[in-house]
């Protein structure tokens, strides 16, 4: 125990979620069996689990690395990829190891029988996360995809539309948006496609960040997901503190005998928030 005296809790509700479960589990498997291979993309927004599988062997490639790649093994991970990456790699003989998470899959089949049947396709979501860049490769790109309600030109936008949304956008932004559009005189087709192992959390993790008297929020930077719930958290707590590693934690921050909530996003490894609460008890 360290000087500081601090209580420290994990929330045990925090951490992966199942997509991201069974990617990871896929490439370990494979990894495991062959000790090679390649992932399109990071296969988690988490530079410390990353580094974990890279050290077991798997190599991060990007698109147009994937182009040049011969007779190996390739994980497309859960945030799911345009039909031309497939085409791309077995083109060129090599293995697809699919971890896209079967929310994904589900809608990006959603996304081609609505755009068949004739709808007008936007997206809330960020315009280059790889789960949209996924999503809109599954029509041709024809979706409009929207970051904020002042990202778009209402005098563009027909009369009726259909809308979905990123799966781990936040879930009151998204029907903040459908209430303005609708307040516009614009007809919208709701289609809520944010994933419930994400919106779940936010209650509770309400619940939590109340709970401490500060808040250790680990994520990764790039994290989606990672973001809307630090906020949801910083909201109920303005002592919540945003980390992607022990080491981005500074003493200065605790009194002595806090208590301390740690918890993460849906992208967070629990053995990333376990080397947290060590540093935290040895400060
Ligand atoms: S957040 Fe939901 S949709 Fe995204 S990978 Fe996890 S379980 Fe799948």
């Amino acid at each position: 125990m360290g000087s500081l005296n601090l209580r420290v809790e994990i929330d045990d509700k925090s951490g992966f979620c199942f997509g991201v479960v069974g990617a990871i589990e896929k490439a370990e498997k494979e990894l495991e069996a062959s000790g090679e291979l390649y992932c399109l993309g990071e296969i988690v927004h988490n530079d410390e689990e990353v580094k974990r599988l890279e050290f077991q062997g798997m190599v991060n490639i990007t698109k147009e690395e994937l182009s040049t790649l011969h007779n190996s093994t390739i994980l497309f991970r859960a945030h799911g990829e345009p039909p031309v990456s497939y085409k791309t790699a077995l083109k060129n003989g090599n293995r697809i190891i699919d971890a896209s998470c079967p929310i994904i899959l589900k809608l990006q089949k959603r996304f081609r029988e609505s755009y068949e049947k004739g709808d007008t396709i936007y997206l809330y979501g960020k315009p280059n996360h790889p789960e949209v860049i996924g999503l809109n490769g599954q029509i041709g790109n024809k979706a409009i995809v929207f970051g904020h309600f002042e990202d778009l030109d209402l005098k563009l936008i027909p009369g009726k539309i259909t809308l979905y949304s990123q799966t781990t956008m936040s879930i009151e932004s998204f029907y903040e948006i459908v209430e303005k559009l609708e307040d516009s005189g614009i007809e919208v087709n709701v289609k809520d496609t944010i994933c419930r192992q994400v919106s779940h959390r936010e209650p509770s993790l309400r619940q939590f960040s109340r709970k401490y008297n500060r808040i250790v929020f680990v994520a990764g930077k790039q994290s989606s997901n990672g973001s809307v719930l630090f906020n949801v958290c910083r909201q109920e707590n303005p002592n919540t503190y945003f980390v992607s590693s022990p080491d981005e934690i500074f003493e200065h921050w605790f009194e002595k005998d806090d208590s301390v909530g740690i918890c993460g996003a849906t992208s967070t490894p629990m053995w990333l928030m376990r080397d947290v609460e060590k540093k935290l008890l040895n400060l």
